[in-house]
């Protein structure tokens, strides 16, 4: 793995800023760096990681051109368009001065991997001849269910109004018009700009990663690599390969969490997070407040304290409300996700099923109630509903008599049992993909050797 004391090479990473983009990025990182390669991060002042949590990786940021306003506006398609925009020239730059300065040495660059949304780098690389290896950290559904919905933009056949049909999709099943990927702004137009960037099947790239798995999405995974010039290498779930990875939170965790799930019974506590960028409105907070409590199952939950829900916050999970719930309910600002997870006393999860919280999820085993919000998340709750029918979803307006049924159904119910069962049965699956010689680590040894300049 090193020559001499020497790394096989420097691999430069460039995350997309969001927390669901950055984890799996320096997951991926921790991995290859055990696989012997140095590492270099670029990123942006835009939700910078924390270096000093990683202190084998080297941090170089580079300008983003961001404004307050663009941050503030929440448009995601538009910020991912900005970015790709704004960063370019700076990478090129960046990426020139290490390499003139490097020439000739055992720790130069050997490959970039970016993430899918960064897809300005390819541009870049292409200029200074460096290959690249794409990162896409989304399920093989949701691409499928992206270039599916941008087509039909393309061909006048869906709307807006589609948001709510649930007539199913030609040739995604099980997928409905509702589970569609539409974009939290609800503007196709630039949604399908973005989607046709980003998924050009003909890529100069040398891979694709996946942090997805065969045993979770083959037919899936199959009919992308049939269109696709590139090898296509599922090694998910990355935070299950290699050593443990350090915390990428861009929030600070919570670990008293930990001590309370400690004083609770086995399977006996329902998780509740929506991730790093939902959320919800004041009378949806009340209503999930109140579903919980009222549910008089044991509740770790975790409310983001973003400006826009500061307020309601505090008005919602009053004194009053926290003196009903006892030490029943644990809320914090933000968790140790996966070690909640891997929790014996956690029983369930309800969650926004973003791909990694989902695949988090059933690694553990653990059972969830779906409810998404936007984008993805649409898709992983049809696939966790109803294809490995390991929870159930929350299709309607979230009110408090839905979530205490729901809860009662995952946690007390032989509906629950049943699924609980399949859960338990998917980790186990997913833990022989994982393993030496099973499919996620073969796939994991090809990056491994494409990364290096092997082809
Ligand atoms: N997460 C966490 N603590 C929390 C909530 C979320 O560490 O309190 C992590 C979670 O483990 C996951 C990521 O944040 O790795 C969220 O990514 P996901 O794809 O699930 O959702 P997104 O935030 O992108 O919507």
């Amino acid at each position: 793995m090193e020559k001499n004391g020497q790394r096989c090479g420097r691999l430069v990473l460039l995350p997309c800023p969001f927390q669901g983009h950055i984890n799996p990025m320096l997951q991926l990182g921790t991995i290859l760096h055990s696989k012997g390669f140095s590492i270099t991060i670029v990123h942006t002042p835009f939700n910078s990681p924390h270096p000093s949590n990683h202190p084998n990786f080297k941090f170089s940021l580079i300008p983003d051109g961001l404004s307050a306003e663009d941050i503030a506006s929440g448009d995601l398609v538009s910020l991912i368009q900005k970015l790709n925009v704004n960063c370019k020239s700076h990478l090129q730059e960046y990426l020139s001065q290490i390499m003139i300065g490097r020439q000739g040495s055992h720790d130069g660059i050997v490959c970039i991997i970016h993430d899918e949304l960064m897809y300005f780098t390819e541009a870049v690389a292409n200029f200074l001849k460096l290959p690249t290896i794409i990162l896409r950290t989304t399920s093989a559904a949701t691409l499928l269910a992206r270039t599916t919905l941008g087509q039909l933009k393309v061909e006048g056949l869906v709307s807006f109004q589609d948001f709510v049909s649930q007539d199913l999709v030609p040739n995604l099943h099980p997928l409905r018009f509702k589970d569609l990927p539409f974009p939290l702004n609800r503007n196709l137009e630039s949604f399908s700009q973005v989607v046709n960037d980003i998924y050009k099947m003909r890529t100069s790239s040398s891979a694709v990663i996946w942090n997805t798995m065969d045993c979770l999405e083959r037919s899936s995974l199959a009919f992308i690599q049939q269109q696709c010039q590139v090898p296509n290498l599922p090694i998910g779930p990355m935070h299950k390969l290699g050593p443990v990875s350090p915390s990428s939170s861009l929030l600070e965790e919570d670990t008293n969490c930990m001590a309370w799930l400690g004083k609770q019974t086995k399977n006996s506590v329902i998780y509740v997070s929506l991730g790093s960028i939902a959320s919800m409105n004041e009378k949806e907070l009340a209503e999930m407040a109140w579903g919980l409590a009222n549910s008089q199952k044991p509740f770790l939950w975790v409310v983001r304290p973003d400006s826009s829900t500061n307020g309601k916050r505090n008005k919602v999970l009053s004194q009053f409300y926290r003196e009903t719930v006892g030490e029943r309910g644990c809320i914090v600002n933000w968790a140790p996700q996966k070690e909640v997870l891997a929790h014996s006393a956690v029983g369930g999860f309800l969650s926004h099923c973003g791909w990694n919280s989902t695949l988090e999820s059933i690694c553990e085993g653990i059972p969830m109630i779906c409810k998404p919000c936007f984008g993805d998340q649409r898709v992983n709750a049809r696939y966790v509903s109803h294809v490995w029918k390991v929870g159930l979803e929350l299709e309607n307006e979230l009110v408090r008599c839905e979530i205490e049924k729901a809860i009662t159904i995952l946690m007390a119910d032989k509906e629950g049992e049943a699924m609980r069962e399949r859960a338990k049965n998917l980790k186990e699956k997913i833990e022989l993909c994982i393993k030496e010689g099973g499919s996620c680590n073969n796939s994991l040894n090809r990056v491994h050797y494409l990364a290096a300049g092997g082809n």
